[in-house]
């Protein structure tokens, strides 16, 4: 009897190993075996379309971007190349990360620049371009298949599934859903910790080079897709001596400044610009109360740093939302829990509305109809159409000559200007119409202030590129 009970009581220890190995065991089966076990390298094309969920010129109509992206995977030599054409409202863009099994660089095909940069990793570069793929997922799994844990088999597309959690290195775990029958994954899982369960779906299954993989995938968040890859190629041990090369004569573009620390900075009196990390609101003293704009989360924290460090304590009346993209409205339930009123368009009330478990009454919003002043006229703003916003609420502080924005004239660079894109050509055309008399340019994401003479040398001349260098990924 003790020896029986001592069976039983190690069993689903030794089982449940089993059952992870079975599983393993019939996936690995289902995509090539040992041509996916042994491949010393994946060179994968993605055709893409990223649907901008929150992030399109209007409130009413979703705009849908082009993402061609090669992804290069050499196992072997543990090296990474991961490039990405992008096809969208902004313009064109061609970036490419490499790890070359020493050391990450961020090149900029467009700008011709290229940076060492300690933040691209073997582990790191192409993260969600491995998890919209099944087959890199296998990958994953075999890495991580000790720490593989076996979920219960659910019903999914009508078809029983077995599931399967596993780590994956900078990412929460991964569980994936595996057709009982065919063994091929159908979907994968992970929840993030702020917008909640993310979704990958694998359809249109595919064999080439003797591996499997599906043709199509679609990422969604809370159930709404946001990238569609529409059609893919993946070979197995393809010629890559050139994906690792650094290109020749580009320049590097430079540090970056730090933005860890929370930042206040008095720009003129009664005018502070705060933030950090990548989101800043400017804070404009009205006599009696403040007037803010720039809406990232945390707004709180920025305003509260400028009580601070101002010795002045005055609430919040006014909130100008400059646009209606959902990081610049992530601070608007902030702005309402301070007691501010909304300065919008029209356009974007119903998108600020979704921001509050229930929608404010109307005497919330003042809606700025072309052209509004607050704080006495210490603000102006300007209802102005850019490719990046149909509408959008230009913020300027005539008594020092400065506009604060945001997502079109900004930088974090220590020195030089930023790459122009479409964004940033519509704002110029947009602004030198109003014939504002501007000496500053401050961003929402980039503290460096910038002047109008800036904003024009960093625009003449540009012209969206048809496919910089000619390089593979937008030559055909
Ligand atoms: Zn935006």
């Amino acid at each position: 009897m003790a020896a029986a009970s001592c069976v039983a009581l190690l069993a689903p220890t030794a089982l449940a190993g089993d059952a992870e190995d079975a599983l393993i065991g019939k996936i690995v089966a289902a995509y090539g075996g040992n041509a996916l076990t042994e491949a010393k390298s994946l060179t994968i094309e993605n055709h893409n379309r990223t649907i901008n969920i929150g992030q399109s010129a209007s409130s009413t109509e979703t705009n849908i971007g082009i993402n061609d992206a090669r992804l290069v995977i050499d196992f072997e030599n543990q090296r990474k190349s991961f490039e990405n054409w992008n096809k969208n409202r902004g313009g064109t863009f061609l970036n490419q990360a490499i790890f070359d099994g020493e050391s990450g660089y961020a090149i900029n095909h467009a700008a011709r620049t290229s940076d060492v940069n300690a933040n691209l990793t073997f582990a790191g570069i192409g993260g969600g371009a491995m998890r919209t793929l099944d087959t890199t997922l296998v990958r994953v799994l075999l890495e991580n298949k000790d720490n593989a844990v076996r979920g219960d088999d659910v019903k999914y597309r009508n078809r029983l599934h077995e599931t399967l959690t596993f780590p994956m290195t900078g990412s929460p775990n991964l569980t994936i859903f595996v057709d009982k029958e065919s063994g091929l994954i159908s979907k994968m899982t992970r929840e993030n910790p702020t917008v909640g369960t993310l979704q990958y779906v694998f359809t249109n299954h595919k064999m080439h080079d003797g591996v499997t993989y599906a043709g199509q995938s679609s990422f969604l968040v809370a159930g709404q897709p946001t990238t569609l890859t529409i059609d893919r190629t993946v070979r197995v041990n393809a010629d890559i001596s050139e994906d690792f090369d650094l290109p020749a004569g580009y320049r590097a573009q430079g540090g970056n400044i730090n933005t860890s620390e929370m930042l206040v900075r008095e720009l003129a009196e009664g005018v502070y610009y705060a933030g950090q990390n990548g989101g800043f609101s400017i804070f404009i003293d009205a006599g009696d109360h403040f007037v803010a704009a720039g809406g990232y989360v945390a707004l709180t924290a920025r305003f509260e740093a400028v009580k601070e460090a101002s010795g002045v304590d005055k609430p919040l009346r006014h909130q100008i939302v400059t646009h209606h993209h959902s990081d610049h409205i992530g601070g608007m339930a902030e702005a309402e829990a301070l007691g501010a009123n909304f300065v919008t368009v029209a356009e974007h009330m119903s998108t600020i509305q979704g921001q509050f478990p229930e929608a404010l009454p109307e005497d919330r919003y003042e809606l700025v109809d072309g052209v509004g002043s607050l704080a006495d006229g210490k603000i102006q703003v300007f209802d102005i159409s850019t490719a990046h916003s149909d509408h959008y609420l230009l913020v300027y502080v005539p008594a020092i000559g400065l506009v604060f924005s945001a997502d079109h004239f900004s930088t974090n660079l220590e020195e030089g200007l930023p790459t122009p894109n479409n964004n940033m050509v519509t704002f110029r055309t947009a602004v030198e119409a109003l014939a504002l008399d501007i000496k500053g340019f401050i961003g929402a994401h980039g503290t460096r202030q910038l002047t109008m003479d800036d904003l024009r040398t960093a625009t003449d001349g540009y012209r969206e590129a048809e496919c910089p260098g000619g390089r593979a990924i937008c030559s055909n």
